[in-house]
C-alpha cells in the first residue's frame, strides 16, 4: 500500500491533467493515474506502425477557449497553435466565400464578408442575420429546445441551413440538428460570431496532439504530480474513517479526495458499487463519431491551410503538412475530417476511402495529378457526446454526495459542449471543488468588444418564438 495522498485522479485526459496542475500549484500531494501509456485520452496522436506516421485525428481550439489555452500558457506551449482569423467555405462549383473580420465593431464585425459570400442569396442571408439576432445578447439558459426547432422557428431557408447552419453545428458539435439543443447551437454563435473577433478566431495545433500535449503532462510532474501511466483503477471504495481506497491491480491507493476524471461510461462504471448508489439505468448521453481520413501526396495539392466544404459528407480539410510548415520536399499530407459518421461507422475502410477521395478531388483537383503515397481512415466511435435537448439536468456537478468524491470529464456541468475547453474546465471546476471554492482555478472569459460591451449578457431565457 503506498503512502496516503491528498488527492488521486483518475484519468489523463485534458479533465484530469488541469484538475492535477491546478491542485498541485496549489500544493497538493497529486498521483495522477492513467490505464493507457500515453497522455491526453481522446486528445492524442500516436505513431501508426505500418504507415509509420504519427497520425492524430485534428482538433481545434477557438480563441474563446480561454482556459485550455491558459493551461497550454503555462505549460509552455500555446506557441505551438497557429491561429487563424479567416475561414473559407468551399462548394464543389469552386466558389469561395470567406468570413473574417473586418473593419466594423463586433457583433458586425463579419458583416461585409458575409455580404459578399456567393454561398448564400440575399434571402438567405436576411433569414441568418434575424436567427443570428436572437444569439445576440447571449444563448437560452434552458436546453430542452432542439436546433430543429429552432431553424423551423426562425424560417431558415435550406440554402442557409445546408451552407451555414449545418456546417458550423455539425462541426462543432458533432451532431445533427435534433441531437443538438439550442442552447449550446446558440452558444456557439454568440461566442464565435458575435461577442468579439477575438473569440472566433481559431487555432490548430501545429504539433501532433500527444506532442502538443506532453508539456501539460511534464508541466503537472514538475508540479510534484505522481504521473502513472499504464494503471487502470478497477475499483475504488470509501474508507471507514473518511477518504477513498483506488484498487489498480494489486495496489491499493488510499487516498483523501479522490478525482474521477474518466469518460461517462467508466465513471459510471466505477461508482456503480458504491452505497447507496442509484441501481444502472440507460445512460441519457449519446457518444458521437467522428470519422477522418489521411491522405499524403508527393506533392501540394492546395494553397489552403484548411477548409469547410460543402454539399459533400466532408466537413474540413485540414492541409497538415502546411499546417505545420513542412518542407515542400517531404511532399503533403491531408487530413479530410466526416464529423456525426454514424454511416461511416458501418462501411470499411477501403469504401470511405475512395468516397472521400470521390469528392475531395471535385474540391482540390491537383491532388487528381498527384501520387497518393499513403493512406489511412480512422474510425472514433465515441469521440464525443451529443448536446441532446434536455441533458443539462443529467450532466452532474463537479462535487458529489459523496464526501471526498469529485467529477471531473468533459461530460460533466460546464456548460460547454463536448471539447476540449469544456474538459479543461472540468478539471478546474473539481480542483475548485476540492477546495471548497469551485470557481477559484477557473481563467477569465474573454471580454466583449465593440457594441456588445454593451450588449452581451450571455445566459437568457428561452424565446418562445
Ligand atoms: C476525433 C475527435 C475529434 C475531436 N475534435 C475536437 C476539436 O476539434 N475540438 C475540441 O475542443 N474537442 C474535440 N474533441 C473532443 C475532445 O477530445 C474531448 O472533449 C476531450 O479530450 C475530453 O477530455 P476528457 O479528459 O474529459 O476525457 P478523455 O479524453 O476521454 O479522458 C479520460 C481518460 O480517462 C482514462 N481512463 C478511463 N478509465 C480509466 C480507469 N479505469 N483507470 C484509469 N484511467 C482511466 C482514459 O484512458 C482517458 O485517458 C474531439 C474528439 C475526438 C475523439
Amino acid at each position: 500500500m503506498s503512502s496516503r495522498q491528498d488527492v488521486v485522479v483518475i484519468g489523463a485526459g485534458l479533465a484530469g491533467l488541469s484538475a492535477a496542475v491546478a491542485l498541485a500549484g496549489d500544493g497538493a500531494k497529486v498521483t495522477l493515474l492513467d490505464r493507457r501509456p500515453e497522455i491526453g485520452g481522446r486528445a492524442y496522436s500516436y505513431l501508426h506502425p505500418a504507415l509509420q506516421e504519427t497520425v492524430d485525428s485534428q482538433h481545434v481550439v477557438l480563441g474563446c477557449c480561454t482556459n485550455l489555452l491558459d493551461l497550454c500558457g503555462l505549460a509552455g506551449s500555446a506557441g505551438l497553435v497557429r491561429w487563424y482569423d479567416e475561414l473559407v467555405f468551399l462548394e464543389p462549383n469552386g466558389a469561395r466565400s470567406w468570413m473574417k473580420p473586418g473593419v466594423l465593431p463586433a457583433p458586425s464585425h463579419q458583416t461585409l464578408s458575409f455580404l459578399r459570400a456567393p454561398m448564400l442569396s440575399l434571402r438567405d442571408k436576411a433569414g441568418i442575420a434575424t436567427g443570428l439576432m436572437e444569439f445576440l445578447r447571449g444563448y437560452p439558459a434552458d436546453d430542452s429546445e432542439s436546433f430543429r426547432t429552432w431553424l423551423k422557428r426562425t424560417g431558415q431557408t435550406e440554402r442557409a441551413i445546408l451552407h451555414f447552419w449545418e456546417p458550423v453545428v455539425v462541426g462543432a458539435l458533432n451532431d445533427g440538428f435534433d441531437n443538438c439543443s439550442t442552447k449550446y447551437a446558440g452558444k456557439v454563435f454568440h461566442e464565435t460570431f458575435l461577442r468579439s473577433p477575438e473569440g472566433g478566431r481559431l487555432g490548430i495545433p501545429a504539433a501532433p496532439l500527444t506532442e502538443f500535449f506532453t508539456p501539460v503532462a511534464e508541466l503537472a510532474m514538475r508540479l510534484g504530480v505522481q504521473l502513472e501511466l499504464k494503471s487502470g483503477a478497477d475499483a475504488i471504495e470509501p474508507l471507514p474513517g473518511g477518504g477513498w481506497a483506488v484498487r489498480s491491480g494489486e495496489r491499493v491507493i488510499e487516498t483523501r479526495n479522490l478525482v474521477l476524471a474518466t469518460a461517462f461510461r467508466e465513471a459510471g462504471r466505477l461508482m456503480a458499487g458504491l452505497p447507496g448508489a442509484a441501481a444502472e439505468a440507460e445512460s441519457p448521453f449519446v457518444a458521437a463519431p467522428i470519422t477522418t481520413v489521411h491522405l499524403w501526396y508527393d506533392r501540394e495539392v492546395t494553397e489552403l491551410d484548411h477548409a469547410v466544404l460543402l454539399d459533400t459528407r466532408i466537413q474540413w480539410m485540414f492541409a497538415k503538412s502546411r499546417i505545420r510548415r513542412w518542407e515542400a520536399s517531404r511532399g503533403s499530407y491531408l487530413e479530410l475530417v466526416i464529423s456525426a459518421s454514424w454511416p461511416e461507422l458501418k462501411l470499411g475502410r477501403e469504401e470511405i476511402l475512395a468516397s472521400a477521395l470521390r469528392e475531395a478531388e471535385i474540391f482540390f483537383p491537383r491532388m487528381r495529378q498527384a501520387k497518393l503515397v499513403k493512406s489511412s481512415v480512422l474510425k472514433e466511435a465515441r469521440a464525443t457526446f451529443s448536446v441532446t435537448p434536455g441533458l443539462d439536468r443529467f450532466r452532474p456537478a463537479q462535487a458529489t454526495a459523496y464526501p471526498g468524491l469529485f467529477l471531473a470529464g468533459d461530460w460533466t456541468a460546464t456548460e460547454w459542449p463536448s471539447t476540449m475547453e469544456g474538459a479543461v474546465r472540468s478539471g478546474r471546476l473539481a480542483a475548485g471543488a476540492v477546495r471548497g471554492d469551485t470557481t477559484r482555478f477557473l481563467a477569465p472569459e474573454l471580454p466583449a468588444t465593440g457594441l456588445m460591451r454593451w450588449l452581451s449578457t450571455r445566459r437568457l431565457p428561452l424565446s418562445k418564438g
